[in-house]
This record gives structure tokens, sequence and C-alpha cells, in this order.
């Protein structure tokens, strides 16, 4: 580089791309359906790009000096980066073009699949509700400088007037994510290929560079987790990778940024961002929302480094307490760094504008920020931080007000609340012994050896979606609505008893979603119209907002429930969605631990499991399918995690007297770190998802020693497939090599929701068969 442009003194490290309406899902979807061509999904994505210029423009982040991202994936940004490198694994190899780039149909068959080949494999974006698409990497992957999209993109903005800031993830992080491809030798490390990756990225920045981009930003978040340690340390593999890419000829200047949460060594906060300053990178960027401070030694080794500091919260609702983040920001500058203000993450976790909002409750919109109005934070820090505190008097008064009006608004803390978590004592957290409630629950519910049950939603058809817009848009009254759903739950419940299933459920037709119908139904939360958040391609999510004390005012699953039960003979479950379940699915407060707000959400599930119970249900489901999601990053940090999130569950389900049954579900097979942590939820019975990864779990579980109920999946619902009467049999019987039979369950491996009637009656059939064969081999 010869002269290096400065960097803006604000900016954000992403924005969300789905769009304010959500355009991008509706262009992809069309397109997909084929009632969208190439080049009108390429125009409406276009235009939202546009769009998103002019509004952060307009927000403050000035659009010729490069602080506005250019982050405007298709569907996911891991899959923006495999495609910028060519980095097709061999099943795909025949997608490439004849330059090795990947073009916008190969771009989808990638994520989606083509029929004979599935998909890349979608997991978790760290500990987010995010996924990405992982890329598949073997020795011989081969890696290009393909970034003509990006590059595109950034050579029509620039036309426009726009110098933006294309993103990537970093080549380190990149290979971190990655797997194996199938076929490498035991034991491949896909990081083992970073020079490769590197001589690549090297290629892509020197085409960045000579589409008009002045710095280009690689995220390096892979840097904040355990093996970030290792890699970022002085001499380590980022310094290496970093110093060729600094060596680039004709390259933009590099911002690398290292957000969710401490990038490198905990114990050394700083050293991983001095390290890359070292190897000559011109800007790093830390989180210091979920992040420690960099120590003043580290802060002094950046040199003329810019420090861009995440100080705004790029995952979570609440307004920013600008004075705190301003101190923050002076000291950082007072111990020597050069710095810029940023969020600590991309924004793409948070909703698009509060403003869209018309149905809040009045004294919750002062409290938030969205997206935009986080653009409109880290813009007032940076002015705050250049020209003096009373350039930004009004603003800073506006957020303090707000905070002090949040921290004493009536419902915040409800005294009621706190009166009854204060007085939680040991017992409260804990049932009697497990084969004593085995008994008793046999005697009571008379069930035979390897009991049939399913994991509680039925298909939701477009009639109950329907049904549930008629009465939101007034259309169908209250009533109607109500017959409507006790019609669907009849139907639900004959169904079940004509497949012969043993345990029932009432299919969940009520509920919208798992988490939202729980906020709508406790104190303490809100729900938003329009705080939709991409969880993948274009499956977007809308997470309630729970800010105040949780309580439940009434009982509202058991009328369902009892009516549900009143048609059968069989035992019928109670569901609810655990403590757990709910805080991961939701914008949670941010003004005390997890663990306190945990619990008040567990008593309210306690109180609605008691009035269940005197309704005469005996069996309660709550499920936790995002136990593992909010595992934290850091093994040093996961136990300290572990114990307050199993204790709530705990803490919901404890009240149950021996003779009811307590079920929990969850929706993973891979348990690793958590496997002692479903032991510990002590539940009568565990369904787990296990059909794909053809009953693995059960031996592990048996090894550790569980010996209470198990139901791994035996019918993969993710997919229309029908499973054959023969293969839910052979399930049963790996299961049975590792398990006694009276420990087994027989069920699906999670709700059925998502099915349509004609498979999923089919596949039922064909599992309660197999059960009934195999009771009279066992
Ligand atoms: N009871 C829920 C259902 O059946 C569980 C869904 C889930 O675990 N994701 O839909
Ligand atoms: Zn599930």
């Amino acid at each position: 580089m010869s002269t290096t442009p400065s960097f803006p003194a604000a900016t954000i490290l992403g924005y969300p791309r789905i769009g304010p309406q959500r355009e991008l899902k509706k262009a992809l979807e069309a397109y997909w359906a084929g009632s969208l061509d190439e080049a009108g999904l390429e125009s409406a994505a276009a235009q939202l790009q546009d769009r998103t210029v002019e509004s952060l423009a307009n927000l403050g982040l000035d659009a010729a000096d490069s602080s506005i991202p250019a982050d405007f994936a298709l569907y996911d940004q891991v899959l923006d980066t495999t495609a910028a490198l060519g980095a097709l694994p061999a099943r795909f190899a025949d997608l490439a073009a004849e330059d090795g780039s990947v073009g916008t149909a190969a771009y989808f068959t990638l994520a989606r699949g083509d029929g004979q080949r599935p998909p890349l494999e979608l997991t978790k974006w760290f500990d987010t509700n995010y996924h990405y698409l992982v890329p598949e990497i073997g020795p011989g992957t081969p890696f290009a400088a393909a970034v003509h999209r990006l590059s595109g993109i950034i050579r029509r903005q620039r036309e426009r007037g726009a110098v933006l800031r294309p993103v990537l993830v970093g080549p380190v992080t990149y290979l971190l994510l990655a797997k194996a491809e199938d076929g490498a030798p035991a034991g491949f490390d896909p990081l083992s290929r970073i020079d490769d990756a590197v001589a690549a990225y090297a290629g892509i920045l020197a085409e960045l560079a000579a589409a008009g981009a002045d710095w280009v930003q690689l995220d390096e978040p892979g840097l904040v987790t355990d093996r970030g340690g290792e890699l970022a340390a002085p001499g380590g593999l980022v310094e290496r990778a970093y110093r060729t890419l600094a060596d680039t000829a004709g390259r933009p200047a590099l911002l690398v940024s290292t957000g969710y949460g401490t990038a490198g060594d905990p114990a050394q906060p700083g050293q991983a961002l001095a390290v890359l300053a070292a190897a000559g990178v011109e800007a790093v960027h830390a989180d210091l929302v979920r992040g420690a401070r960099p120590a003043a030694g580290a802060l002094q080794a950046l040199g003329g480094t810019r420090l861009v500091a995440g100080v705004v919260d790029g995952r979570n609702v609440w307004r920013n307490d600008l004075l705190a983040s301003l101190d923050v920001l002076e000291q950082l500058r007072e111990a020597g760094a050069a710095v810029s203000v940023a969020t600590s993450t991309s924004l793409l976790h948070v909703p698009h504008d509060v403003a869209a909002e018309t149905a809040l409750p009045g004294h919750l919109p002062a409290w938030l920020a969205f997206a935009d109005q986080k653009v409109a934070e880290t813009v007032v820090l940076a002015r705050g931080l250049a020209e003096g505190r009373p350039a930004v008097a009004a603003e800073l008064q506006e957020a303090e007000a707000a905070l002090r009006h949040r921290a004493r608004f009536d419902g915040v803390v409800v005294p009621q609340v706190r009166t009854r978590t204060d007085a939680l004592t040991e017992d409260a957290f804990t049932r009697g012994p497990a084969e004593r409630r085995a008994e008793v629950q046999q005697q009571r519910l008379g069930l035979p050896v390897l009991p049939t049950t399913t994991i509680g939603s039925f298909p939701q058809t477009g009639e109950v979606r329907r049904a549930r817009a008629a009465v939101r848009n007034g259309s169908i009254s209250q009533a109607e609505y109500e017959q409507f759903l006790r019609d669907e739950i009849t139907r639900v419940v004959r169904l079940q008893e004509d497949l012969g299933l043993d345990v029932l459920v009432h299919g969940e037709p009520e509920r919208n979603d798992m988490v939202q119908y729980f906020a709508e139904n406790f104190d303490g939360f809100a729900a938003t119209e329009n705080g939709w958040v991409q969880s993948y391609g274009s499956r977007c999510t809308r997470p309630s907002i729970l800010w105040g004390d949780v309580s439940r005012p009434q009982a509202f699953t058991v009328p369902w429930i009892s009516f549900a039960q009143s048609l059968t003979d069989r035992p019928l479950k109670g569901m609810l969605t655990g403590p757990v379940t709910i805080l991961a699915w939701s914008f949670v407060r941010d003004d005390q631990p997890l663990g306190e707000t945990a619990n008040q959400v567990a008593l309210a599930l306690r109180d609605e499991i008691a009035d269940l119970e005197a309704a005469g249900t005996a069996i309660v489901q709550v499920d936790e399918p995002a136990l593992r999601e909010l595992l934290p990053l850091r093994a040093a940090d996961q136990q300290a995690y572990l114990d307050w999130s199993v204790r709530a569950f705990r803490l919901a389900t404890s009240g149950a007297a021996e003779q009811t049954q307590i079920h929990t579900h969850l929706c993973y097979s891979e348990f690793g770190e958590v496997i002692s942590a479903i032991d510990g939820l002590d539940a009568d019975v565990t369904s787990i998802e296990a059909a794909r990864s053809r009953l693995e779990v059960v031996a592990d579980l048996a090894g550790f020693g569980y010996s209470r109920g198990i139901g791994p999946g035996v019918y993969d619902i993710h997919s229309p497939r029908v499973p054959s009467e023969q293969e839910v049999a052979g399930l049963i019987e790996t299961a049975l090599a590792s398990i006694p039979a009276r420990q087994l369950w027989i069920n699906p491996d999670c709700g059925l929701k998502t099915r349509a009637y004609a498979e999923t009656v089919e596949s039922l059939r064909n599992l309660v068969a197999a059960a009934r064969t195999a009771r009279e081999t066992v």
C-alpha cells in the first residue's frame, strides 16, 4: 500500500439483508418458484442495495468514505465467500464456470441441493440463531479469485458515487468453519489449506481494489473461539496469513473484524489485535460488548493501526448507554489508540427499524434500538468522540432519560416476582428418585413396552394458517376461531387413535410459533409486527422482546389440553416450551444475569404445569430444542451456563408430582459437551433428533449411564420421505442394542408442523406397526 485512505470515524460491520419489507425473501422465493428469472432477482437485489446505501447515508454513514459495508449476500455470507473463492467440493465440481467462478444458479444449488445431491450442511453461526452453509474442503478443493459478483456490486455503486467496503469471511475463519470433505484422508484439517486460500484471497483483494474498493473487511470471528488463542498468538498462523495478505501489491486497506467475543487468548485481551497490526493490517475491530477491553500494552502495540471499537451491541435490541460507551471510547483513545466507533457484530441479528412497529406497548419504543437506530448511535458516538460531549448533548440526554425511564418502569421489577425467586430453596429444583417416579407413573399410565408418541405439532395446513390470519384481521370472530381449533384438535386426536399411538398430543394448532405463543401469554414480554430477523436463506424469525419481570397471569394451555384429553381415554401430553428455549429465541433484557431471567420464566411455566396437573394431565412435555444453542463458545464458560440452564429447567418441572411424567424434547443429535446436562435435566423421558445420525446418540447416552426414558427419533421429519416399516424396525433394533426395552420410546424426530398430512399419516402408520412388531420380540 502506498497511502492508506483513512478509516471512517463511524461504521457498522453489516446490515440486515432481507429488506425492511422482506423484499429479498420475496424475490428469492419467486425465483425458486420459477416466477422470477435471474435478471429479475438481480434487479430486485440491486434495488435493495441502492435503498440500503441511501438509507444508511441518510442515517449518517458517509457513502463516499467506505463506512458502508457491502454485505449483500443473496443467501449467506459464508456461501458468498465459498463462491468468491470458487471453492467447490468435488461433489459439486461440475457447477464451476470455465473461469472457476460460481454463477447464480450454481450458488443456489449449493444452498438448496438439486434432487440428486443434498445441499451444503447448514449449521449455527457462533452462538446465534443465524445459520450458515458449511464449506466442504479437501486436499484438492480449488481456490481461485472468483469474486465477480461482489466486485460487480462495488463497481456499480462506485458509478453511483458510493465507495463501499466489501465484506468477506476472512481466510482463517473460513477454514475453521469448514468441514473436511467426504473422502478426505482421516484427520484432514481444512486449515492445512491456509496457504492456498490466502493466495486466492490476495487475488480477490486485487480484484476488489480494481473495482474501486479503498477498504475491504475480512471477518475473523473464528478467533474468539478456543482455537483462537493458539492461532492468533505472536508468530502463529494468523500472523503468517495476514502478513502475506498485507504484502499483496495494489491491495485495498484491510479491516479485520472479531465479533462475538474476545479474539485470541482471553487472558491477554488485545494481543490478537496487536498481532494483526504487526502483520500489517490497517484496522482491527474488537467486540467490546461480549468481549474484553484490550489491555493497555496491546493498545500501545497497535501503533498506527486503527482500533474499530464495537461498543454498540449488534445482537440485542436495547438502546445504547451512550455515556458509558463514550467513557470506553475516550479511555481507549487516552491509552493511545486511534479509535473509530462500530457495532460489536453485524446488525444481521436485529430487525430493521423500531419506527416500523405500531403496536408495541407505549413505554417500549424509546428503550429500543433496531438496526437503523444503532447506525444512528454509532454516528452520534463518533461525533461525541471527535467533537466532545457538548456537541451531542441532546442525544446523550435523550438516551439517559430513556435508560432512567426503563430502570424505574413498573413491570421491569415486579416485587411479587422477586419475592418468589428470592425465596427459592434447593427443594424447588429437585424431584423424588427417578426409579420411584417411573414406577408410580407406569401404575398410572399402564403403557405398553416401547410406547409410541409424537413430538407435539401436527401439520400446520393452509387452513390452519388462514384461520389464524382471519381472526387477526377480524374476518372471523374469536368464538369462530376457537371452534375451528376445537374441530382441528378433534380431528388430530381421532387420527392418532386410528393410527394406534399410545400417548397423544393435541397438535398445537393454536400456536403460531413455539416461543411467541408463550411470550403472548406471559407478562414481561412484547411481540413485534415487523421485527423479522434472518435465520437462514429466505427464512426469518420474529423474536419477542423480554423486557420485564416475567410471570403468568392465567393458565393458557390448560383449556386446549383439557379439551383434547376429554376426547380420548389415552393419555395426552400437555405441551410447553422450556425456559432456555424461550430465552434463546427472544431478545432478552440485558440488565440482569440470564440465569435470573430464566428462573422467572421457569416459575411461570411451573405455574402452568401445576394447573395442567390440577386439570388431570398425567404427562407434560417441556421442549428445550435450544439448550445447546446458547452454549458459550469458550469451554471455560460452558459449565456456568449449563448450571443455570439445567437449573431453570428443573425449577420449571420439579413442582410436578411424582406420578406426573415429565418429557423433554431436544432438536439435535450431537450431544458432546452437553450430555451430562441432558442427564441433569432429570426428565422422565427425553426425545431427541436422531434419525439422520442413525441413533448414535442412544449409545452415547447409555454409555453415560442415562437410565430414564429415551425416545430417539426413528422418523426423519425434515424431509417428505416416508420411512418404511422395515427401516423403522431397523432403527428400533439399533436402539435396543444399547439400551433396555423398558427405557425406549418410539417417536418421530421432531414436531410435524412443516409436513403434509399424506406423508405424515403413512409414516406414523409404519412407525406404529414397527413398534408393535418389535414389542413381541422384547
Ligand atoms: N413441540 C414442538 C413441536 O412439535 C417441538 C418443536 C421443536 O422442538 N422445534 O412442534
Ligand atoms: Zn425438535
